[in-house]
């Protein structure tokens, strides 16, 4: 049963710099009911993610920015507990795009019906959601590895870069994560079986990742950025591909930061390519068939980082952007 009062995160002020608890605000609103064709959904899981601080801006971007005095967006796993919607029905698991808030309304526009027999519900916001096809579609279409040849990606125990190391595993090759510290890259190396990880926080950085790639590094996964970016570009070998998948450690800054060094990319014949992840919707069928067989066989695993009611949103997406999550970010509003 719903109830009487839906709280709701809205985006309260656009951040210059960093972002802070002030740009949002908890509220309280009147838990509305479906009209004619539409389903009210409980949101049993809210998925934060490093995109949404693109939202926050007005900045000219691909997609348009969040609505001020409205809540923040966002992927959600919920539960249909109103229908007047002639495809769903009442007690039906969905993914959608409910946003920062308890219960959402839904025309049943984006939504998708999922099995909770099949696979735990939350990793449809992760392994087997938007993050795993990024890592998907990122390393296999524009990375393109092949047997033998070294990849490397950053921010390696996080919901993208964990599934694009394993994948290149699969794929018979030397798998390099660099990551936020020792417990995150014991786990990438250990339980995740990437061949090494880095920490980009040692003061011997650069060294220890030339150590790590002996052979160079022919797919530089690209999620970061900034420092890590500057010390991973020497090391690339001619025909090296980069998918440029995100670029984090810049996503605060109110300048424009120094980018890639030209001269190496027509030296060295690089392929960069960004891509956003519904650039290549055609693959969904293909990445959910793999990597759902992958998991179901024990052969790719994942981390899910969960904090429990909506009001920590605002300080755990914070920690997103700062690193403190361990694992792919996941609000849990209900069970
Ligand atoms: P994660 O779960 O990996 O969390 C973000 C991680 O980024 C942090 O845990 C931290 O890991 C790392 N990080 C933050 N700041 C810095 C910094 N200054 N330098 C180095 N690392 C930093 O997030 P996702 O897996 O969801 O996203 C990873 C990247 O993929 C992001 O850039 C995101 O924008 C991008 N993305 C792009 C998509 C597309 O369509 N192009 C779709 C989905 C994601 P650590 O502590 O290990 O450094």
């Amino acid at each position: 049963m719903a109830a009487s009062i839906n709280r709701q995160i809205l985006l309260k002020s656009r951040p210059e710099g960093p972002p802070s608890l002030d740009n949002f605000e908890l509220t309280e609103r009147p838990t509305p009911d479906p009209g004619d064709g539409e389903v009210l959904m409980r949101i049993l899981y809210l998925s934060l993610d490093p995109y949404m601080r693109g939202r926050m801006s007005a900045a000219k971007s691909y997609a348009t920015p969040a609505a001020l005095g409205h809540p923040m967006v966002g992927g959600t796993v919920g539960e249909i507990i109103k229908s007047r919607h002639p495809k769903y029905s009442v007690g039906d698991i969905v993914l959608g795009y409910g946003g920062w808030q308890e219960y959402a309304l839904s025309n049943g526009g984006g939504l998708r019906k999922l099995d909770p027999t099949a696979a735990p519900v939350s990793t449809a916001l992760g392994v087997l959601g938007m993050p795993g096809m990024t890592a998907y579609v990122g390393l296999l279409e524009i990375g393109q590895p092949k047997p033998v040849e070294t990849v490397v990606v950053a921010a390696a125990s996080g919901a993208v870069g964990s599934v694009v190391g394993q994948i290149a595993k699969l794929k018979g090759c030397h798998a390099v994560g660099i990551a936020g510290g020792a417990e995150k890259c014991r786990f990438v190396a250990n339980e995740l079986g990437f061949d090494a990880c880095v920490d980009h926080r040692a003061p011997d950085f650069a060294k220890q990742l030339a150590t790590a790639c002996p052979k160079g590094i022919d797919v530089y996964f690209e999620n970061v950025g900034g420092a890590v970016q500057r010390t991973v570009w020497p090391l690339l070998n001619d025909f090296a591909r980069i998918p440029v998948c995100g670029l984090i450690a810049q996503y605060n800054a109110t300048t424009l930061m120094p980018g890639p060094d030209m001269f190496s990319v027509l030296r060295k014949r690089l392929l960069l390519r960004g891509f956003i992840v519904s650039d290549f919707a055609a693959k969904q069928a293909d990445f959910l068939r793999d990597v759902g067989e992958w998991l179901r066989t024990g052969r790719l695993k994942y981390r899910e980082d969960i904090v429990d009611g909506l009001e920590k949103a605002p300080a755990s997406f914070l920690g997103l952007l700062q690193g403190k999550n361990f694992g792919k970010m996941l609000v849990r509003m209900a069970t």
